[in-house]
């Protein structure tokens, strides 16, 4: 029987993405739980924003340029400050070049908000269409 058994994988399963050597900064996806609960470090996974499965970066929701100004100081404690997600590079060199740090920190600083802007859904289509 020569049959070939197709499994049926979950659609994101079916995306390869082959290991770029790109980077010799990035450290292997190796560390991944921070203390505070936080995954802060090079991790491979699915983007939530793009959906792609490959490795990916830390963005701070609230971003680090911020931290310092009162209004945050105020507002969020030292651990919300440090939240983040964990997304594809491509999108988060998106999040920054089509938003500024104020932006981004006050009224696009949950993953929620990100993800219903249009301008980011936008790019975030085109990321999951390229094939890098
Ligand atoms: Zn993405």
């Amino acid at each position: 029987m020569g049959a070939i058994a197709i499994t049926s994988a979950s659609p994101t399963r079916a995306i390869v993405s082959k290991p770029a050597a790109d980077s010799p900064a990035m450290t292997p996806a190796s560390r991944e739980l921070d203390d505070d609960h936080t995954l802060r470090r090079q991790a491979t996974g699915s983007c939530p924003l793009c959906q792609r499965h490959t490795r990916l970066t830390f963005h701070h929701l609230i971003p680090k340029a911020l931290h310092n100004r009162n209004r945050y100081r105020k507002n969020y404690t030292r651990e919300e400050l440090q939240l983040g997600i964990n997304i594809y590079r491509r999108c988060h060199s998106g999040l920054h070049a089509l938003h500024d740090e104020k932006t981004l920190g006050q009224e696009l600083n949950t993953l929620e908000q990100l993800c219903n802007d249009p301008a980011i859904r936008k790019h975030s289509a085109w990321v999951a269409k390229q094939c890098d």
